[in-house]
């Protein structure tokens, strides 16, 4: 009786102490699993491409704000002093927010220049470095290039690369994955873009003007001639003169869309619309989650083609600014 009591003893002495160690195997592989903050929905979009569901992200910006201005709310800061990678655009599009956050976040871990802090414009090919001596009665012009890369569906991927070396670095065990995810989004987009492409061509649209440079290398890619700038200096708002200008190219060459990036005030493409009314103006997303239906960036993608696509069709769409 006392020998079997001792067994049982002994049993559950050996049985609760392997659960404990097994509760602390958990647990490590838990805290192994990477949090990644991001400066902007699209690289969050692309973090959850690459690593689905091995990392915990977040967004600082929402897809419906002017990435150019974001208040650095101490809200940030809590998210950043808790983060293994803080992934930015970089060229300068934070410039104005995001060192504050990292400053209120003290956490050497994502401090730049360490290896949880991912500038992923750096690895950028990117339009419009300035050339030569660059001042502020230039507006809010960034001397190292355009930022907004991520409306490349080819550069998006780059990124993804890009990010998917980073998270491989920090988190060995999993580097295969994320290179593998980065790789199959690459095949998807490149099979995108041959239809995106064709999509475009066949609109006969060849002429489009924005409001702010954000569409610049969407434009690029499928070959659309970005005629003119709403804003007379990166971020400076239009003024009634350069307005007048934009009508006066619209009528002398016969441009038949203006995307108005949906931060943007739209009073200004109504003017314009009052004057030449045979022009088809959208008020387009131009992040993720810049449109609730938007929840990735094919989502994007595709819907920015479908205004390109819609502006050639007679029937006013809900897509019509004002
Ligand atoms: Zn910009």
């Amino acid at each position: 009786m006392n020998l079997a009591k001792v067994i049982f003893s002994k049993t559950f002495l050996v049985t609760g102490f392997s659960a404990l160690s097994l509760g602390l195997v958990v647990a490590t592989a838990a805290e192994a699993k990477l949090t990644v903050l991001t400066t902007t929905t699209d690289l969050r979009s692309l973090v959850e491409v690459v690593a689905g569901d091995l990392v915990t992200v977040e967004a600082i910006a929402k897809g419906t704000q002017d990435p150019h201005f974001i208040e650095a709310k101490p809200s940030f800061m809590v998210k950043a002093s808790k983060a293994d990678l803080v992934v930015s655009v970089g060229l300068d599009l934070e410039v104005g927010w995001l060192p504050s956050i990292l400053r209120g976040a003290r956490n050497p871990k994502v401090a730049e220049g360490s290896d949880g802090y991912l500038e992923v414009g750096n690895s950028i090919d990117v339009l419009e470095a300035a050339t030569g001596k660059v001042s502020r009665a230039d507006g809010d012009v960034h001397p190292q290039g355009n930022p907004h890369f991520t409306l490349d569906p080819l550069r998006a991927v780059k990124a993804a690369n890009v990010i998917a070396e980073r998270l491989a670095k920090l988190d060995s065990a999993n580097a295969v994955k994320y290179r593998e995810n980065a790789l199959n989004f690459g095949k998807g987009i490149d099979e995108k873009v041959k239809l995106w492409s064709a999509r475009v061509a066949k609109s006969g649209v060849k002429k489009v003007i924005s409001y702010h440079k954000t569409l610049t290398y969407f434009f690029d890619r499928f070959k659309l001639d970005n005629v003119a700038i709403l804003e007379p200096k990166p971020g400076i708002p239009p003024t009634s003169a350069h307005i007048l200008s934009v009508i006066n190219l619209i009528r002398e060459q016969k441009v038949p869309l203006i995307l108005v990036e949906n931060y943007f005030d739209p009073t200004v493409t109504r003017k314009i619309i009052q004057e030449v009314p045979e022009v088809v103006a959208h008020t387009v997303p131009v992040a993720v989650e810049g449109e609730p239906q938007i929840k990735n960036l094919e989502d994007l993608y595709e819907d920015l083609i479908k205004s390109v696509e819609t502006s050639t069709e007679n029937s006013v769409s809900k897509r019509k600014a004002g």
